[in-house]
């Protein structure tokens, strides 16, 4: 569907037939469009050096395209001139992950005790043991994975620290979207969380999942759908796979606060603010101070998000080998969904809840030149998920949806659906803090209660579902169906 806009932006929504498009995502969206109108207020401070006049170029909303806070969720932004911060969200760099594994689905399934005790402790009950100096953290937060890799010594073996010298990760950069190591000049707002130099400490963000959606699964992988693609990825039916979903927690969101206040006073006083809060960030040469902050605290933030990404699925695996056995494991993909991307044509690409979906000729030079770039759909944690290839869709922006988007408020998700809820806690392992198979903790109603609730908030029903989004992405020529993933058990933060 093209969107006719007041402002004549090309603009792309790839509806679902099955999914109605939300008629106060679209006013979300045509609100957002009128940033266009502030651009030429800021004339002066755009740059010359472009061929093309500044301004939104194009956008393109994924199949999963919902209302949020100011900027839709599904929507992927290009730009020429500026930067528009919130336009990537407030979990700056949420992404995905996949591993796949040499165990099989079996094993898992008859240790499900084993492995609910061993991951509750690893994530939750300071198993995950991760201690770093003030030198490493630094090193993470501008160097991201590199940075760790070039300062964390073999003899630091510690807890999780062991399986990170084990598993190759520094020759599996490659399949990580910008190597998982952006690059800061500086470290913003961080002083205090990053501690002295040479003392080794534990935090309690690195390797935390997060709450809401954000999950580390074990999958299975029921069906191949392209044996072509899977071959050459090293997919196999029956496979285990791991996938992480995370983003940068507590330290994204301090990095984004520091920013957005930056960003917000650049606006001169004679220019009408924007009713929805969204603000532009000229890269010309008068804010270029600004530009540049805001460039290093999007990229302290974002490597944390890449390294905590890494760490969930190195916990995973050591949970996994610790109680079925040692095995191998190999990265297959990690990619953000609320992310910037500095395109060669001098664009910007803002995705926020939308993972690239590159084709084979943009990703010439890397490991998924014959295929295309690895796209992970989730579905929910009682339901399938999708692994994809993707196909460079110029009209999509060469993006996809990150997911199958909520079909229930979480208000709306408590209430109503209790059948359906046991049913799937019936069929379904899902690993919290707290235990609810201890007689002391089922004993008290109240905490039970609490924690049921937090799972009903992400059940199953309360998304839409994924079937007709993988069909929306196969059908409009975005992403190629490769697998198709279901839970064998479910951490949540
Ligand atoms: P986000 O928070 O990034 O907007 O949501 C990502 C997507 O993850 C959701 O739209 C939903 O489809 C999916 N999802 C949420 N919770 C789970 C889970 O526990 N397991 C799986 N496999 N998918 C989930
Ligand atoms: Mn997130
Ligand atoms: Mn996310």
């Amino acid at each position: 569907l093209k969107v006719n806009n007041p402002q004549g932006i090309a603009t792309t929504l790839f509806a679902s037939d099955d999914v109605p498009v939300e008629a106060n995502a679209v006013s979300e969206l045509l609100e957002m469009l009128t940033l266009q109108e502030s651009v030429e207020a800021f004339a002066d401070a755009l740059p010359e050096s472009f061929d093309e006049a500044p301004g939104i170029e194009q956008v393109a909303l994924t199949p999963d395209f919902h209302k949020a806070r100011g900027v839709p969720v599904g929507t992927v932004l290009a730009t020429r001139g500026f930067v528009v911060p919130q336009a990537i969200g407030s979990d700056i760099n949420c992404g995905m992950r996949l591993h796949l594994t040499g165990l099989d689905a079996e094993t898992i399934l008859s240790k499900r005790e084993e492995l609910d005790t061993t991951f509750r402790h690893l994530y939750f009950e300071g198993g995950r043991n991760i201690p770093m100096t003030g030198t490493q953290r630094r090193a993470l937060f501008t160097e991201g994975i590199t940075g760790l890799l070039n300062t964390v010594p073999k003899s630091q073996d510690e807890g999780t620290w062991a399986l990170f010298h084990d598993l190759p990760i520094a020759d599996e950069l490659g399949r990580i979207d910008h190597q998982g190591s952006p690059k800061a000049e500086r470290v913003f707002a961080l002083d205090d969380f990053i501690g002295q130099p040479g003392t080794l400490s534990r935090d309690n963000q690195i390797g935390s999942i997060g709450g809401g959606n954000h999950f580390v699964e074990v999958q299975r992988v029921e069906k191949i759908l392209d044996g072509t693609t899977a071959h050459a990825w090293g997919i196999k039916p029956g496979m285990v796979t791991v996938m992480v979903h995370t983003g940068s927690v507590g330290i994204g969101h301090l990095c984004g606060n520091y920013y957005r206040d930056v960003v917000r006073q650049l606006y001169p006083a004679t220019l009408k603010h924007p009713a929805n809060g969204i603000f532009l960030l000229p890269e010309g040469e008068r804010f270029r101070a600004e530009a540049a902050l805001f460039w290093d605290a999007f990229h302290n933030a974002a490597s944390f998000a890449f390294a905590n990404r890494m760490f969930l699925a190195l916990i995973a695996l050591r949970g996994l080998f610790t109680v079925c056995g040692e095995s191998e494991s190999s990265l297959l993909y990690d990619a953000p969904h609320n992310y910037l991307w500095r395109e060669a044509s001098g664009q910007v690409l803002h995705r926020k809840g939308a993972c690239p979906a590159r084709g084979y000729e943009t990703m010439a030079g890397t490991e998924f030149a014959y295929t295309g770039e690895p796209v992970l759909v989730p579905g929910s944690m009682g339901t399938s998920s999708f692994l994809l290839a993707g196909r460079g869709n110029p009209e999509s922006l060469s993006s996809a949806s990150h997911g199958a988007g909520r079909a229930l408020s979480r208000g709306d998700a408590l209430h109503g659906h209790e059948a359906e809820f046991q049913a799937f806690l019936e069929r379904f392992r899902i690993v919290t803090p707290t235990d609810l198979r201890r007689q002391d903790v089922k004993s008290r109603r109240d905490i039970v209660e609490k924690k049921l609730d937090e799972i009903r908030q992400e059940a199953p029903y309360a998304f839409k579902g994924i079937g007709p989004i993988v069909e929306t992405l196969h059908g409009a020529q975005i992403a190629q169906p490769v697998a198709e993933l279901t839970p064998l058990m479910t951490i949540k933060g």
